[in-house]
C-alpha cells in the first residue's frame, strides 16, 4: 500500500508502526495541578538541557516560560473557581491562548499556538502521570499532533513520523528537519486504519510519500538506512565508525537495520531498569548475547550506570543530597561486588561467542581502572572481550591518557552528556545553560583527540553531541575515530559525514580558535 502526504521534514526512514493516541486520548487526571505542571516544566527543562543545539534549547526554554506564564496560571484557577474540572481548566485557557495566537497576522507567531497546544497536552500528560517521551525508539510514529519533546535527540526520538495536524514552521518541525527526521502530514489518521501496529512502514518525507510492508521493498527511490561501513573520510586517509546507541537486543537488531557499523554504547543498566531489578547472570547472558548476534558489527556494552538520574532499586541510596557527585557509575561496584561480578561473567559469555567490548562508566582515576579491568580479568569464565575501554566523562581523566593507555586501556569513549555537566558545573538537568562554554568543551576534545592518538588508543564518541551533524563532522576532523549515536540518527550522521567536502575538516578546526562561545558556535554551524 502506498498513500502520499504533505512532506514537512525530509529524510527517510522505516520501522515498525506505532500508534500514539495520548493525545487523543488523554488518561483520567489524577493529582495537583501546580504539581503537575512543576513536573513538566522540570522536564522540558531537562530536555533542553539535553539539546547542545542553541535552536532546539530556546525552543524548549520558550515552552517552559509559556507554561510557567503567570497569566495562564490565574487562567486556569479562574476557571477553577467557575467549577471546571482542572483537566478542562487547563485545556480551555490553553486553547484561549492558542486561539489568540492563531488569528494574528504573523506567519511566525501564528505557528505558536501550535507550542501552547503542545504545553498544555504536555501539561495534561503530567497531569494524567506521564510526563516521559511518548515515543517509542526506531518506530514510525502515528500521531495527532508532532511534539518537539517528541523530536530531540536524547529523548526517545522515533525514526519517522506521520501526523495530522502540523506544519513547516512549527517549531517540533523545525526540529525534525535539522535532525533528518522525516515527518509527513496525511489528512486523515483512518488512512492508515487498515495498517496494524508493528507493521513495517517507510517514510519519504522529501516526495511525502508513505509506503507499506511489501511494497517497501518494491519502492525503489527509498533509502531506508544508511550503507552499512565506515564513512570514508575526505579530511584525511581513514574512515569514521557510525555506530549506535541501545538499551535492548531489539534495539541493536534496528541498529544493524539502520545501517549502524555495531553498537558504541549499550546502556545495560537500562536493561537493569526495564526489569526494575537486578537481572540474574543467566537473563544478562541471554540477553548479551542476542545483542553480539543481532548487531551486525562489534556491541560495546557499559557495565551499569546506576545512580545519579538513574536510580535503581535495591543498588542506589535514596537519599544522597547530590546524586550526580555520588555514588554512581563504577563508585558503586565496590559495594556490590557479586552485582559486578555476574555481570561481567554475563559479557565475558557474549565476548566467547561474537565481537564484545567492553567498558566502564564513571572512571575518574587510574586507581578506578585497575578495580575494573583487574574484575573482568578475574572472571574465569568465558573470553576477553576483544577490547575494554572507559568512558571519559570526568575531567580527570583528560589528563591521565598517558598512564591509562600504558595500564591496558585499549579505547575511550566520550561521554559528552556527563563530560559537559562536569567540566561546567552545570547539572545535567538544570535548564539555565548560559554557564555552560562549548567553546571550552571542544577544546577538552581536542585535547583528548590529541591525547589518544598520541598514546595508540582508539577514540569514541557516545555522548549526544555525535548526534548532531555540525559536531559530528567538528568530532571526526579532530580525529575520532567512532560515533555512537540513538538508532535513527544513524542515518542523518553518516550522511552529515559523507557530504564533507575535502576542503571542509580544516575550515570546521578554525572555529577552535573563535574568541567567544558565540562565535564558536556560529562558526560551527555555518
Ligand atoms: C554520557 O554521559 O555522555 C553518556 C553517553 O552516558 P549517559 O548519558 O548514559 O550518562
Ligand atoms: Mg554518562
Amino acid at each position: 500500500m502506498e498513500l502520499n502526504g504533505t512532506p514537512i521534514a525530509p529524510g527517510f526512514a522505516a520501522g515498525p508502526l506505532a500508534r500514539i493516541v495520548a493525545d487523543e486520548h488523554p488518561a483520567p487526571p489524577t493529582g495537583d495541578l501546580g504539581e503537575a505542571r512543576g513536573r513538566a516544566a522540570a522536564s522540558l527543562g531537562e530536555r533542553a538541557h539535553a539539546a547542545l543545539n542553541p535552536g532546539h534549547r530556546d525552543v524548549l526554554l520558550a515552552q517552559q516560560a509559556m507554561l510557567l506564564d503567570p497569566e495562564w496560571w490565574d487562567a486556569v484557577q479562574a476557571r477553577l473557581e467557575s467549577g471546571d474540572p482542572p483537566e478542562v481548566a487547563v485545556q480551555a485557557a490553553g486553547d484561549q491562548f492558542a486561539a489568540a495566537l492563531d488569528a494574528l497576522d504573523d506567519p511566525y507567531l501564528k505557528a505558536r499556538a501550535a507550542d501552547v497546544r503542545e504545553v498544555a497536552a504536555l501539561w495534561l500528560a503530567s497531569l494524567a502521570g506521564e510526563v516521559t517521551a511518548r515515543t517509542p525508539a526506531g518506530a514510525v510514529v502515528l500521531a495527532g499532533r508532532l511534539a518537539v519533546a517528541d523530536v530531540l535527540p536524547g529523548g526517545r526520538a522515533a525514526a519517522a513520523y506521520i501526523v495530522q495536524d502540523g506544519s513547516p514552521t512549527m517549531h517540533a518541525a523545525l526540529i525534525a528537519q535539522n535532525l533528518g527526521v522525516p515527518v509527513v502530514v496525511v489528512d486523515s489518521l483512518s488512512l492508515l486504519d487498515s495498517v496494524t501496529d508493528g507493521e513495517e512502514v517507510a517514510v519519504d518525507g522529501d516526495a511525502g510519500r508513505i509506503v507499506v510492508g511489501e511494497a517497501r521493498r518494491a519502492a525503489p527511490t527509498l533509502a531506508l538506512s544508511a550503507p552499512p561501513g565506515p564513512v570514508p573520510w575526505r579530511g584525511g586517509p581513514r574512515a569514521i565508525e557510525v555506530r549506535a546507541n541501545v538499551g535492548s537486543a531489539e534495539e541493536a537488531q534496528s541498529a544493524r537495520r539502520a545501517g549502524a557499523d555495531g553498537v558504541g554504547l549499550f546502556r545495560t543498566e537500562l536493561f537493569f531498569q526495564g526489569r526494575g531489578r537486578v537481572p540474574s547472570r543467566a537473563e544478562q547472558q541471554e540477553e548479551y548475547r542476542r545483542a553480539a548476534a543481532a548487531a551486525g558489527g562489534p556491541v560495546c556494552f557499559r557495565t551499569f550506570d546506576a545512580g545519579g538520574d538513574k536510580p535503581l532499586a535495591g543498588l542506589t541510596l535514596a537519599d544522597e543530597e547530590n546524586p550526580a557527585l555520588g555514588r554512581r557509575g563504577m563508585r558503586l561496584y565496590r559495594d556490590v561486588p557479586e552485582v559486578f561480578r555476574e555481570q561481567l561473567e554475563a559479557m565475558r559469555t557474549a565476548a566467547a561467542e561474537g565481537p564484545v567490548e567492553v567498558m566502564f562508566p564513571m572512571v575518574a582515576t587510574l586507581d578506578d581502572w585497575n578495580y575494573c579491568r583487574d574484575a573482568l580479568d578475574a572472571v574465569g569464565t568465558g573470553a576477553r572481550p576483544k577490547a575494554v575501554g572507559v568512558m571519559v566523562e570526568v575531567p580527570s581523566l583528560l589528563f591521565l591518557i598517558p598512564e591509562l593507555a600504558a595500564l591496558g586501556v585499549q579505547f575511550l569513549s566520550l561521554g559528552t552528556n556527563d563530560l559537559t555537566q562536569y567540566l561546567s558545573a552545570v547539572d545535567r538537568a538544570e535548564a539555565d545553560r548560559s554557564h555552560l562554554s562549548p567553546l571550552a568543551l571542544a577544546r577538552a576534545i581536542a585535547h583528548t583527540c590529541r591525547e589518544a592518538a598520541a598514546h595508540g588508543v582508539k577514540l569514541a564518541v557516545c555522548g549526544g553531541l555525535a548526534a548532531d551533524p555540525a559536531w559530528a563532522v567538528l568530532l571526526a576532523a579532530l580525529g575520532v575515530d567512532e560515533l555512537s549515536v540513538p538508532v535513527p540518527r544513524v542515518s542523518a550522521i553518516k550522511g552529515a559525514l559523507a557530504k564533507v567536502p575535502a576542503a571542509s575538516p580544516p575550515d570546521v578546526l578554525d572555529a577552535l580558535t573563535a574568541a567567544s562561545d558565540q562565535d564558536f558556535l556560529a562558526r560551527l554551524c555555518g
